[in-house]
């Protein structure tokens, strides 16, 4: 995992990316149907066939507002849950975003991508018996839809939603749901793109004349710019391919910048298709 700090400029907004830890998971059902013969010559596996995970979060500074996309994996895990998924004891959310200069009372707005623990675990935070936003002025967004999925508690999927992460922001007034695409902040929009579940988004800047777009896990890695590259949670997988050819068709055209949820080192990437491959043009880490 990397700590030292990565950053992007688009026009006049910056964009930071960081790892609120990491943890690793199986490389099978990272990867899907693709054989492990292909996608291990980028995710080295260990001996029990896990791949590292970034928990990767990115703060955006426009003019007028500072922005949290995705909170990562809190800290609520048992010895059990952090040994199955080779995970140190992680750090707090607010002291990740202290050692990287950003004081948590900064913050006005974050979006979580959707409510899996993953990426909305460090959403709140255990004071005097209670939990309350991580980020005590912030607004967050979710859509409505992935709200109202968590609350069901499919067999599927229950184990990706914990009530801690979202519920007390509900409470507080805090957790705004939105339906469908819009423009969150002027230059910062988010976008449904069904596949990994029904309401998960991806988040896009544009400034000047450039364009960057946080996959989130509609390609949990940057090897899974490959369209039919499709993790083995996703729901519904024919659409996580149709949301790729569309929206990396676009970025390959455009120049646009792509950061992913998962990637434990690289930060940010340009992308290429030719002939049916795909590839990263240019990378940062
Ligand atoms: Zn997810």
């Amino acid at each position: 995992m990397s700590s030292h700090l990565t950053a992007l400029t688009i026009g006049d907004t910056r964009i930071t990316l960081l790892r609120a830890g990491a943890y690793w998971w199986d490389g099978g059902a990272m990867f899907g149907v693709v054989p492990r013969s292909l996608w291990g010559k980028t995710h080295q596996p260990d001996e029990q066939n896990r791949i590292e995970c970034g928990l990767n979060c990115c703060v955006v500074e426009t003019a007028d507002h500072r922005i949290l996309i995705d909170t990562g994996g809190g800290v609520r895990f048992d010895e059990r849950a952090r040994e199955r998924q080779k995970m140190p004891q992680p750090p707090q959310l607010r002291e990740v975003l202290a050692a990287a200069g950003f004081e948590p009372e900064t913050f006005d707005t974050v979006i979580n991508t959707h409510l899996h623990w993953d990426h909305c675990g460090g959403n709140t935070v255990d004071e005097n018996g209670r939990a309350v936003a991580s980020l005590p002025h912030a607004r967050y967004f979710v859509q409505r839809g992935e709200l109202l999925h968590a609350r069901e508690q499919h067999p599927r999927d229950a184990v990706s939603y914990r009530a801690i992460n979202y519920e007390p922001l509900l409470e507080a007034g805090q957790l705004h749901l939105i339906e469908g695409d819009r423009e969150i902040v002027p230059g910062v929009a988010v976008r449904v793109a069904p596949g990994h579940n029904r309401d998960m988004m991806v988040v896009l800047v544009r400034s000047g004349h450039d364009t960057w777009c946080h996959a989130a896990d509609l390609a949990p890695f940057a090897a899974q710019i490959t369209p039919t590259w499709v993790a083995g949670f996703d729901l519904y997988p024919m659409e996580t391919i149709a949301q790729k050819q569309e929206l990396f068709s676009r970025a390959a055209a455009e120049g646009w910048w792509l950061s992913f949820a998962h990637e434990p080192r690289l930060a940010f990437a340009k992308i290429e298709t030719r002939e049916g491959k795909w590839r990263t043009t240019e990378t940062r880490a």
